[in-house]
């Protein structure tokens, strides 16, 4: 049976999570969004020195999504700036070999890497994951990387900080199409993988988004990600591919949750200023007896509720190690499409409140749509929903 009910000690590790969002994200939301690039230094030392105590549970076990929503409760862009594995070390826990997991992660709460950062997007390859033109080449020992990344979350943190790791998506035989496509690990400070450009953003401004160019990067040849077996590829499968992907089973879990924090954050604002206002929901009404705010109000909390469910199966299938690649689609796909309404909405109602920069509902706003964007968008999930239900190959529905 599934249950959701946290332990007594998960419990309080959501509540250091709340914590640390209330009392050390909140007060800053609004310095670091308006000074984009400036680093969160204060809010790196702390975390890290908690990391370093134990005092803080990484793990991606089913209560992650809890933890995850209430960092971004506090702000989901000093939540990407923390001294974490990131979305990097998802994707090695999705698809390093043991070895790999000691080698790269060590114990994730111990303090190993501080960073991590995954590079998959270039120019002309997005959500055709398969388009990618970054090439890895074995040289004896070694792969040499070549290509440009773009859009890399957290990616200056893990290239420049000792212990940072980046997974980076390329080609060993371009030819072979799909099953040519393989993650490696980068680690900071290996030559050749130079970081270019710093994105301005309209959301999630305090974290850092990058370009990466790789020139002639050699890496162990031990780095490629899942099986080293790639000396012959047989281009009828496309189970390099297929492992690649599925990174994307633990990473998007992860944003929905992200997005949860983010519509959370909306819809408590609101219900604040209407309790204080003395307005109150009629719950339990027969929906024709509601007014267009309440009727507003609970449709965000069942948006929001509905993305919840979703986000803690999609963790506890991966938590029980059972597929979930459905389930994690689905949870992203209703996540990054439910916060998005909620923090539109919450602005609507709010009125000046919502767009005054006195408050952080329209910062909240902005901080929303990425959650519908990265890791796949709200269409992409979708597509993967619809060929997973009707049995369609990728090439049938498209
Ligand atoms: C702030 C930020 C951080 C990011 N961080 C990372 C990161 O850490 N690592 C990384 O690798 N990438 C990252 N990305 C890139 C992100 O994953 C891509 O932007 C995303 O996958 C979409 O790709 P694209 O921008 O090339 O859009 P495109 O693929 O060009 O899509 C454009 C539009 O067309 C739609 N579309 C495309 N194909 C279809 C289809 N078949 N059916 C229906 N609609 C379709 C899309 O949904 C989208 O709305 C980041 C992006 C941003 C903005």
């Amino acid at each position: 049976m599934i249950d959701f009910e946290p332990t007594p000690e998960q419990k309080e590790a959501i509540k250091a999570a709340h914590q640390l969002a209330e009392e050390l994200f909140r007060p800053i939301s609004h310095y670091y969004d308006e000074h984009e690039h400036e680093s969160p230094q204060e809010v790196i030392d702390k975390v890290w020195e908690k990391r370093q105590e134990g005092s803080l549970f990484l793990g991606l076990d089913t209560i992650a999504a809890l933890r995850v929503e209430e960092a971004c409760w506090g702000d989901a862009g000093l939540y990407l700036c923390l001294p974490t594995p990131g979305l990097g070390g998802a994707a090695i826990f999705a698809t390093g070999t043991q070895e790999q997991l000691q080698r790269f992660l060590g114990n994730y709460n111990e303090g190993e890497p501080k960073w991590g950062a995954m590079a998959m997007t270039e120019a002309a390859c997005g959500s055709d994951t398969s388009a990618i033109s970054a090439t890895a080449v074995r040289d004896g020992d070694e792969w040499v990387l070549n290509g440009e990344k773009i859009f890399v979350t957290a990616g200056k943190r893990a290239m420049e900080n000792p212990d940072g790791v980046v997974v980076v998506w390329a080609t060993v035989d371009k030819s072979a199409g799909r099953a040519g496509m393989k993650s490696f690990v980068v680690q900071a400070g290996t030559p050749g993988a130079n970081v270019e450009k710093m994105e301005k953003k309209l959301g999630i401004r305090a974290s850092d988004t990058i370009t990466i160019v790789f020139d002639n990067c050699r890496i162990p040849y031990e780095n490629i990600l899942g099986s080293p077996e790639v000396r012959k590829i047989d281009k009828t499968k496309t189970a390099g591919f297929k492992k690649a992907m599925a990174t994307f089973d633990a990473t998007r879990p992860i944003v929905a949750a992200q997005a949860l924090g983010v519509g959370r954050a909306s819809l408590d604002f609101v219900k604040e200023v209407l309790e204080k206002e003395g307005i109150e929901i009629r719950y339990g009404l027969p929906r024709y007896k509601l007014s267009a705010l309440e009727r507003d109000v609970i449709d965000m909390e069942a948006n929001y509720k509905a993305a919840k469910l979703l986000t803690l199966r999609a963790f506890w299938l991966m938590d029980q190690s059972l597929p979930n690649s459905l389930e994690a689609s689905m949870a992203k796909a209703k996540a990054g499409l439910a916060v998005t309404k909620i923090t539109q909405k919450a602005v609507e109602i709010m009125g000046p409140l919502g767009y005054s920069r006195k408050y952080l509902l329209e910062k909240w706003l902005r901080d929303a749509k990425i959650n519908d964007i990265f890791e796949g968008t709200g269409q992409i999930n979708m597509l993967v929903v619809a060929r997973r239900i009707l049995d369609y190959s990728r090439e049938q529905l498209k």
